[in-house]
């Protein structure tokens, strides 16, 4: 029997309680529980370096962690939320998936900026996200937050108002991302969907916080602050881990960041205008590194200054950024790309108040900006750390557990090879 079969039989009789401990001449016990099928959920907490489970302030996710697979991962450049969240749904980094910046211009749609509030398909449509890929296998998925999943990907959305949107997949069920929602009624809402009927209740879901990233730009990684908040999200897993047990159901749980988080101060930026002109540029993103492009005319002035070396930041035009960041082909990605030192900021002008906090943004392999990765369920070895892997992995560790094939990406599933049970 294939792993995950083994598994899926494993857990069925865990659900019903019954399998190992009725002698063999005895008659068949009842069947007193539902038999509930794995299903997978994908947890992000946003801005989770993996070192945060060091604290001391992380009883549940330490447990999972050391009852089943965890690793430090690489998150892919940019460092940034919205594209890792399309890549650890897609299999593809953000240069190949579409959304390859926070913030973003396409030559295709010129005047127009992507930011996190855009849900029109066009910026989203260069990818398939697993919940599309899953609803083509005929699973139900549903989604308590996730960049992207209030999009209809694969629509079109008309240019004229109201800008109906023809076509396109949304997960079955989906939520418009707000903030205020708290950590405990996001779990309460996917263990409502657990609860439900087995037709229509989910098997792939997904579930997001942003506590602990807004904590880590607020007062930097190593503020007690930001430890109460690792705390606080601690907890509301729990609370989750608590309520599937209660109902019986089994969960492969794969819980993930996007990225990390470095201590930031206004001591530690490169003012742009003091380099370049700033009549000769126009800055699409700025912070732990910043997107440029020339203002037609101006490219040799601006390539002058820039291009030259930098403290703290470097630069290179597009096609020469170094092949390990595996960014600089889409159309998206601005002509310039400055990137700072690990806790430096590039801002347009000199700060002109003190500060101090955290960003990310920074080179993927810096340790500061990797990401949590624990996986726990009865797919899962236990008590297994494997070194550092690509985010790029995960998109094919959950078609695995789905058992769907997705479109090729840019990862793969030998990682996955030391994790299985
Ligand atoms: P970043 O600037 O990369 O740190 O982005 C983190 C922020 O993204 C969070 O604080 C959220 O406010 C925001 N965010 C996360 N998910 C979504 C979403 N699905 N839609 C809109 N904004 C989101
Ligand atoms: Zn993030
Ligand atoms: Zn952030």
């Amino acid at each position: 029997m294939h792993w995950m079969g083994r598994i899926a039989a494993a857990a069925l009789c865990v659900a019903l309680q019954a399998c190992v401990t009725a002698p063999a001449d005895s008659p068949a016990p009842a069947i007193t529980a539902e038999t509930r099928a794995p299903a997978t959920i994908l947890v992000s907490i946003d801005g989770f370096r993996p070192d945060y489970l060091e604290r001391g302030v992380t009883p549940v996710l330490s447990k999972l962690a050391a009852e089943g697979v965890t690793a430090p991962m690489r998150p892919s450049f940019p460092s940034k939320t919205f594209p890792n969240h399309y890549t650890l749904v897609t299999g593809l980094r953000p240069d190949h998936n579409g959304i390859v910046a926070n913030t973003m211009e396409d030559p295709a749609r010129p005047g127009e900026t992507f930011t996190m509030a855009t849900d029109d398909p066009f910026w989203w449509n260069e990818a398939e996200p697993l919940w599309v890929t899953a609803d083509k296998a005929g699973i139900r998925t549903a989604t308590m937050f996730w960049p992207g999943s209030n999009v209809p990907v694969g629509g079109t959305r008309a240019a004229k108002w109201p800008n109906a949107v023809t076509g396109g997949t949304r997960p079955d069920d989906w939520q418009q991302f707000n903030q205020a929602v708290s950590g405990h009624q996001r779990v309460a809402a996917v263990i409502d969907w657990m609860r439900r009927p087995p037709a229509i209740r989910p098997r792939f879901v997904t579930l997001y916080f942003d506590t602990i990233d807004t904590a880590g730009h607020l007062y930097g990684p190593h503020d007690k602050r930001t430890t109460a908040a690792i705390g606080e999200i601690d907890a509301t897993i729990g609370a989750l881990v608590d309520g599937l047990k209660a109902l019986g159901q089994p969960v492969n749980l794969v819980i993930v960041a996007d990225h990390g988080m470095a201590a930031t101060s206004s001591d530690r930026v490169v003012a742009l205008d003091s380099i370049a002109d700033p009549a000769d540029y126009h800055m699409v993103e700025s912070g732990p590194y910043a997107a440029l492009a020339a203002i037609p005319g101006h490219e040799a002035a601006l390539e002058k200054r820039l291009l030259a070396p930098h403290d703290h930041m470097q630069c290179w035009r597009k096609a020469e950024i170094p092949a390990r960041f595996a960014y600089g082909t889409n159309p998206r990605v601005p002509p310039y790309l400055c990137l700072a030192e690990i806790g430096w900021l590039i801002s347009k002008s000199a700060p002109t108040e003190s500060s101090s906090g955290g960003s990310h943004g920074y080179d993927n392999a810096d340790p500061a900006m990797a990401a949590l990765f624990i996986a726990n369920g009865p797919a899962f070895a236990s008590g297994r750390a494997l070194p550092a892997f690509d985010n790029v992995d995960i998109q094919p560790l959950l078609a695995q557990l789905l058992g769907v094939t997705p479109p090729k990406g840019d990862g793969s599933t030998s990682t996955w090879d030391a994790a299985k049970r």
